[in-house]
């Protein structure tokens, strides 16, 4: 519905009152601004450039200001109201095809999110700025002048010039034109300034165009008796020229990759393209590279990428000229053409979750497209989640499962060492248990490589007097600050401050202050003190800070130079290498105890995703453990490679407690001064349970302080609310938060299907 009569009361201008005939009509949206559609006509010149997916400068509020927004909708209508007439088109090529516009309403609408916001995002800034292109004038002959060339009186070199272009299909650059008659651009300005050649003014690429060379193309292998039945059942899905979702459930190392690529293939050779979704793809170079092996031109998108290059890429997409598109979540808006197949590797990663609004995740959002485009779905991964797990017992995805390795390799022994007895033991009292070091010294021995893994950043995790108890927390979040060795500093890990780190108490000044809890940093120190004799490299954001490092450090290990790699899970993920023999969980509970209800399903899948590190060449593998609880169900299933029970024994208590994957969630989150948060929580509380008192299926939990109850100097507090169905849950919260303003200086977000539950 059209807002803007609401908003301006314009007299209409004499000569714009018409009300019998038809008007065009555009449907705007803003990125900023007010939120909904507003309707504008579109004057007679512009008829022919407006185009719904480009953006237009409009008019808007009483001053008239102007401002861009997204054409989202023209039609013909007679038009009694009167609207403002849209000021000009700014793009030249359409942004979003009429699917993806339809994709950013569902998202918004989904999400909770404006319009405006939802496209913003969908559309990366260095294609909205036309990043590395620049205004360039083109030059070409009127047809007047072309016909009477002969009569004309012209000087040879504008003879020249005018030659040229007569023989020209196209315009051409002005410099070329100098350059093709062998003159300056001032003869070209002169035949301008007397109306002999017309100028246009389009954007080029300011790019050297130099394509990057592609290596050669290697050919498939031939698949084993799983991954054919894998692939037939995404050829099935292909062939069938119907949306369906497949779950490719297989074990780390069992060849879910090869599959993906043969799916490709297949899709390519009909001249479709295939998008292809991984976790951070920037930290797996290993997979572009895979796939740069097998198709050449590949186009790469991620968030890392220089504005221009990501542009580069977008506008080849959108030609259709590359038929592979990898990258991170955001590559699910990848403007294909002609899309045939969607691959989400990983599917149970966090990363495909956006934290900033539109806050969607991915693998939704490309379910959401599949089914528009009504092409597959391939989901893959040796942990998926409880959400796809559960939809494809239900059969609302087709399941196929790949339990072995490729070439009948054993999945790696996986043993747990208990730490309670282990700490009981005096003598350590070190971070690498006596039977791990025990096991490093025979894998390092025999020539083999060690991975180490520690969830935790920094040095010493907890500063602590033991003479008052003051335990050193972030003056800013409440969050106990971690000592990382480079210049001595206490660092919070949630924003940026930073302090020297003390070496007395600064409460009581008891000097025997105490630095306890382990870090990737110490685990290295003690490492490299066990184990002189090797070379150990760490692997975390702190040593991983220069552009290219992580690179490096990978080929460093790969070539076989750094024996012992130690390091958060940056290294738990995707990395294949064959001589790693042995990896060792320094603590498998680091993500167990969190207040967040996927605690155990984030165990699970860190363990099993470390353990698949190891055992992948010839020489086999095995993982040591080190846990407080060697007991909980997630580290016993991780160490039996067994999703299915672990599935089993989790799922029960998600429903048992009202979570996913049997009810939906909405988190609301709230931050500003303690007070003023607090009231505006308990506001928005009393005015759901208001919107949803007819719904007995839906709760309201809270307002309470959010586990991270203090970050960067605000106060937050968080409200869940549960339900079985979705929509009513965003009608809940549309009809409770629609008018609401919040008291200045709070801030709130809504988040459907959150992830983060801190
Ligand atoms: P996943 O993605 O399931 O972890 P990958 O696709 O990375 O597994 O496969 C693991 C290793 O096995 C890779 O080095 C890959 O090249 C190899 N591989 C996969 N399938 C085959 C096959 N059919 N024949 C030979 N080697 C294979
Ligand atoms: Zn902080």
């Amino acid at each position: 519905m059209s807002q803007q009569q609401n908003l301006f009361e314009l007299q209409p201008a004499p000569w714009e009152v018409d009300d019998a005939r038809e008007e065009l009509v555009a449907k705007l949206v803003f990125a900023t601004g007010p939120e909904g559609d507003f309707d504008y006509r579109v004057p007679e010149k512009l008829r022919d450039t407006v185009a719904l997916g480009k953006r237009v400068r409009a008019p808007l509020g009483r001053s008239n200001r102007l401002v861009t927004g997204y054409c989202v909708g023209l039609e013909n209508r007679p038009e009694p109201r009167q609207l403002k007439s849209l000021h000009s088109v700014f793009d030249e090529r359409k942004l979003l095809s009429p699917q993806m516009l339809a994709l950013t309403e569902w998202m918004a609408d989904y999400y909770l999110c404006p319009w405006g916001k939802v496209l913003e995002a969908v559309v990366p800034a260095g294609v909205r700025t036309q990043a590395g292109t620049r205004n360039t004038k083109f030059v070409s002959l009127p047809n007047r002048v072309a016909a009477r060339l002969t009569e004309l009186k012209l000087t040879a070199t504008q003879r020249r010039i005018v030659t040229f272009l007569a023989g020209q299909t196209h315009p051409v650059p002005l410099a070329q034109v100098a350059q093709a008659a062998g003159c300056t651009t001032a003869p070209i300005q002169n035949l301008h300034k007397k109306g002999l050649v017309e100028f246009v003014s389009r954007r080029v690429d300011s790019g050297s165009g130099v394509e990057r060379s592609h290596p050669m193309r290697e050919p498939h292998l031939s698949l084993n008796a799983d991954q054919e039945v894998a692939l037939e059942a995404i050829r099935a899905a292909l062939e069938s020229r119907e949306h369906q979702t497949v779950l490719v459930h297989g074990v780390t190392g069992s060849g879910k990759t090869e599959i993906y690529i043969q799916a490709i293939d297949e899709v390519l050779r009909f001249g479709r393209q295939a998008i292809v979704l991984v976790p951070e793809i920037s930290l797996t170079p290993q997979t572009e590279a895979r796939f740069r092996s097998r198709f050449g031109n590949v186009a790469v998108l991620h968030s890392h990428q220089r504005d221009a290059d990501r542009r580069r890429q977008w506008e080849q997409i959108a030609t259709g000229r590359v038929g592979l598109v990898v990258g991170a979540r955001s590559a699910i808006f990848a403007p294909t053409p002609n899309p045939g197949l969607i691959i989400l590797d990983e599917e149970h990663e966090t990363s495909f979750k956006q934290e900033t609004a539109p806050r969607y995740h991915a693998r939704d959002v490309a379910l959401a497209r599949a089914q528009a485009e009504n092409i597959p779905l391939v989901l893959g991964s040796a942990t998926p989640s409880l959400e796809s797990w559960h939809r494809a017992q239900r059969g609302q995805y087709r399941l196929v499962s790949l339990p072995g390795r490729v070439f009948g390799r054993p999945l790696p022994g996986v043993g747990t060492i208990d730490l309670r007895t282990e700490f009981q033991d005096r003598r350590n009292r070190g971070a690498v248990s006596r039977q791990l070091a025990l096991a490093m010294t025979a894998t390092l021995k025999e020539g083999g490589q060690v991975i180490l893994m520690l969830n935790r950043r920094g040095y010493s995790t907890h500063i602590q007097c033991p003479a008052c108890g003051m335990a050193m927390e972030c003056p800013r979040c409440a969050i106990a600050l971690t000592h990382h060795l480079e210049g001595h500093m206490a660092l919070c890990h949630y924003c940026d401050y930073q302090t020297k780190a003390p070496t007395q108490c600064p409460e009581c000044q008891f000097a025997g202050i105490h630095y306890r809890g382990l870090g990737t940093q110490r685990l290295e120190a003690e490492v490299k003190a066990r184990f002189p004799d090797y070379e150990t490299l760490r692997m975390d954001t702190d040593a991983m800070r220069k552009p290219g490092s992580h690179e490096a450090a990978l080929n460093r290990f790969r070539e076989g130079e750094v024996r012992i790699l130690v390091g958060t899970q940056m290294i738990a993920k995707g990395l294949d290498f064959p001589n790693v023999t042995l990896v060792g969980v320094i603590n498998a509970d680091t993500a167990l105890h969190f207040p967040d209800f996927r605690a155990s399903e984030r165990t699970f899948q860190l363990v099993t995703q470390v353990a698949g590190r190891t055992g992948r060449g010839e020489q086999g593998g095995r993982v040591l453990v080190q846990s407080f609880s060697p007991e909980h169900p997630a580290i016993l299933a991780a160490v039996r490679h067994d999703y299915a029970t672990f599935a089993e024994g989790e799922l029960p208590s998600r429903e048992e407690h009202g979570y996913p994957p049997f009810a939906c969630l909405v988190r609301i989150v709230v931050r500003g001064s303690e007070m003023a948060a607090e009231g505006f929580a308990e506001d928005l509380v009393r005015r759901l349970r208001e919107a949803l008192a007819d719904e007995p299926a839906a709760r309201v939990l809270g307002p309470a302080p959010a586990p991270i109850a203090k970050l960067r100097g605000e106060y937050r507090f968080h409200i869940q609310i549960h339900g079985c169905d979705p929509a009513v849950l965003r009608r809940g919260v549309r009809a409770a938060t629609g008018n609401v303003k919040p008291p200045e200086d709070v801030q709130w977000i809504v988040d459907v299907d959150p992830v983060d539950m801190l």
